[in-house]
This record gives C-alpha cells, sequence and structure tokens, in this order.
C-alpha cells in the first residue's frame, strides 16, 4: 500500500517553525489522516530524518532535515526499525501523534 509521494514533504514545512497541530491535510488524497515522526540522530546535533505519511492513501516520504528545536526523539520507537520504515507506522502511529501533540501543547 506504501508509495513514495514528495509532496509529503509539505507537512514537514508546516511543522519546522513550530506548527499548530500535528494531523494536517494529506497533500495526495485531501484526507487528514497525515503523521509525522522524526529522529534527531545525536542529541547535541540538530540533523536527523524526517518521516511523514498518510494511512489514507498510503502516501510517505523519507528525508534527511534539520530537525526543529521543540522535537524529541519519542522512547517508544524501535530505531532498529526505521531503515524500513515502510512495514512499521502501523503499530506506532497512534502513539506518535500523542506523542507529537505533547510536544506541540
Ligand atoms: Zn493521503
Amino acid at each position: 500500500m506504501w508509495h513514495e509521494d514528495d509532496r509529503m514533504m509539505g507537512m514537514y514545512a508546516s511543522l519546522d517553525d513550530g506548527g499548530s497541530s500535528f494531523l494536517g491535510v494529506c497533500p495526495a488524497c485531501g484526507e487528514s489522516h497525515t503523521h509525522v515522526l522524526m529522529h534527531r540522530l545525536e542529541p547535541s546535533d540538530p540533523r536527523g530524518t524526517v518521516w511523514v505519511w498518510c494511512d489514507s492513501c498510503g502516501s510517505y516520504v523519507h528525508f534527511g532535515a534539520v530537525i526543529p528545536d521543540w522535537w524529541e526523539n519519542p522512547g517508544f520507537v524501535d530505531e532498529g526499525r526505521l531503515d524500513s520504515f515502510v512495514d512499521y507506522p502501523d503499530s506506532i502511529t497512534a502513539k506518535v501523534d500523542e506523542w507529537a501533540n505533547d510536544l506541540l501543547g
């Protein structure tokens, strides 16, 4: 079901300045089923990787980026599974949303 779609990168852009909400409208299908997970490589390093996905249409994107200051890596994510992320999101989507919404306050 998953397929890469670069339009999903726009979801990250909206969060980069602090954002306002974790859930947004998918640029591919128009449904509000998008999720964002970021992973800072080291606590002192602004660089990391970003995954954005939509569980309505299966669009996703994965890219390296500067991680926003407000983001903290969630402890429940299995870092070993992030490289093959397309097999992973169903099991963590709800927790990822809750985590990001808490961070955004
Ligand atoms: Zn979609």
